[in-house]
Parts: structure tokens; sequence; C-alpha cells
């Protein structure tokens, strides 16, 4: 029986955070060592473009990424590990995608609603990203997209513009229509984790904790948690406490220390820093080896090219310009 396959990303737009993990990242590792799928894992770099605008710090941010994924336990002998940029058929697939969808429908995506309301001036790129992040998805014949909540609108436009190709084109091969409709795998009980001011964790808001923290960032950030005394506990603390630790375990814990958020902030930092110091320690141990990571990033770019660039010869002799 084939497998199914499974395709995710991360962009490198500074350190991943303990949301990134719980949201996406844990269940990438565990899904790969399901050894149900055959998977795939990027670098969203063109996607990080639209934030960054740094050789240097573009640069750097891959080359942590791919370390970060490594250490989390994505095995490079089991899963394709590459940079987007690496495959010149992403774009030139969201090219052609480009010619199919309206501006309407992409004024509808969550991303440029939101950077719209804040009145900002947003780029191409920002307004195009759910077309990218389609030809990132439907180059492979995704089956499934493990992501966090925030991205389950762009697997939906996904799976749309699949629909549009394969209706607008006839879309038939010899397999079947041209794409696949991808489902997005999203874990409910972590489909949002909130940051230390409870909104969404995001590196945008500033109110994360890195997922490879050292003791030193990980206290100060669990010390600028808001606590909420009006409920029964304090939900900012409480709710990145169960990421770590069961709410069987939790509640006598929470119990025993009612209005005693110190107590519990220090409990916090010690469950995130037993959790968090092996990840630190084997990350630290392969980022002494940055000429394997690279070897890493180009043997996975070849795999992934070698899938990549045979869709994209089908999706040419579809649309007639082959
Ligand atoms: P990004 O940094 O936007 O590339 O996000 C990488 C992955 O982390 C995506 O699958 C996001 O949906 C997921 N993610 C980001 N922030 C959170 C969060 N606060 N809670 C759950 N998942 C998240």
């Amino acid at each position: 029986m084939t497998k199914k396959t499974l395709l995710s990303g991360v962009k490198p737009t500074g350190r991943p955070h303990i949301g990134n993990y719980f949201g996406a990242m844990r269940q990438f590792v565990e899904l790969l060592n399901s050894g149900d799928y055959s998977c795939y894992f990027f670098i969203a770099d063109y996607h990080a473009l639209n934030f960054i605008q740094n050789a240097e710090e573009m640069r750097r941010n891959t080359l942590d990424l791919a370390i970060d994924y490594l250490a989390i336990g994505l095995d490079p002998k089991k899963a394709v590990l590459f940079k987007q940029s690496d495959i010149s058929a992403h774009t030139e697939l969201c090219w052609i995608f480009d010619t199919l969808v309206t501006v309407p429908y992409l004024m509808r995506a969550h991303a440029f609603k939101d950077a719209e309301a804040k009145g900002k001036e947003v780029n191409v790129g920002t307004f195009n990203y759910p077309v990218l992040m389609a030809a990132d998805i439907l180059l492979y014949d995704t089956d499934v997209v493990p992501v966090g909540q925030d991205q389950k609108q762009h697997v939906e436009y996904a799976r749309d513009i699949a629909q549009k190709f394969n209706n607008a084109f006839g879309g038939r091969t010899s397999e079947g229509c041209t794409f696949k409709l991808p489902e997005p795998k999203i874990l409910e009980s972590v489909a949002t984790v909130p940051g230390i001011d409870g909104r969404k964790m995001s590196k945008s808001y500033g109110n994360t904790i890195p997922l490879f923290a050292s003791r030193e960032e990980i206290e100060k950030a669990v010390m600028s948690i808001v606590t909420d005394s009006s409920g029964e506990l304090p939900a900012n603390v409480y709710n990145i406490h169960k990421l770590f630790r069961s709410e069987e375990e939790l509640k006598p814990l929470y119990e025993a220390n009612k209005g005693k958020y110190a107590n519990l902030k220090k409990a916090l930092i010690e469950d995130i820093d037993a959790f968090i110091k092996p990840l630190r320690e084997h990350r630290a141990e392969l980022a002494k080896n940055e000429k394997k990571v690279h070897e890493v990033l180009a043997a996975g770019a070849e795999r992934a090219n070698a899938i990549a660039s045979k869709k994209l010869e089908v999706v040419k002799k579809t649309i007639g310009v082959k």
C-alpha cells in the first residue's frame, strides 16, 4: 500500500516558540515516527521574505530553523527536509495559480484582512501568500498538512485552488485529476497556544516563550505572564502549564496554591525547563556542525526537486505550454 503524503513548513522569521511546537512541530515528529506517511518538511524562506529584508538575518534564521528541525527529532533519513527557495517549481506554480485566482477571493484571507485592518500598506507577497502556500502543498500531491489553527484557512485556499485548476483544465491525467485535495490536520487541544499575555502566542506580538529558551529566558518570560485574578485560577499561567502537565496533576497544585501566583509561576518554570533542557542540549550539539546541516538541506532539495519538477511538467502539459 502506498503511504499518504504529509507536508508542512515553518517560516524562518526568528526562533520558533512553544506555540509553533505544540501547535504544529510536535505533530510533525509524531506523524513522521508513526511510519504512516511520506513526509516533507520545508523552511518557508520565500514566505519569510515578506517580513525579513536582510540577507544575513535570512541566512542565519534559515540555518537555525534547519537545526531546530533536526533537534526536535525530524530525521532526514526518514523525511525530506528542504528549503522552499531551492525548488523553483513553487514560485512557478504560484504564477500559474495566480492566473486563476481572483483579487476579491484573496481579499477574504485573514492575514490580508488583519494587515489591512491595522492600516498597513500590504505588499503583493502578503496578499498572495495563500497562493504560494497552495503551490507548496499541491506540488507534492499532499494528503495532509499538520498546522495550527491560524493556518486552517490557507489549507482551505489550497483545496479551492486545486479544484479551480482541475475544473478549468479538465485536469485529467492518467492517474486522475491533476491536483489532490489536501486536508489540514489540527490538534484541537493545542490549535491556538496562548502567549504570556493570553493572546495567541506569536512572534509579532512579542509574547512568546522560545522553544529552545535558556533557563534565564524561561524565568523572564514566565515571570512576565499577565496574571488575571478574576477567575478561579490564573488562566494565563494555567493555560501554558497544561501544555507540560496533565490537568489531573495540575488541579491539586493550583488548589493548594490559590492566589499564590509566585509559587505557581515557579512550578511552571521548573516544568518548562525540565521539558526544554534536553531539547536545548541536543540542539547545542547539532549547532556545532553547520556543514552537516547544509548537507541535509542540499540532499533534501534534490529529493524534493525530483518530485516537484515532475509534477510541474504535468501541469505545464495540462495548461498547454509544453
Ligand atoms: P509560522 O511561524 O507562522 O510559520 O508557523 C509555523 C506553524 O506553527 C504553523 O503551522 C502555525 O499554524 C503554528 N502556530 C504558530 N503559532 C501558533 C500558536 N500560537 N498556537 C498553535 N499553533 C501555532
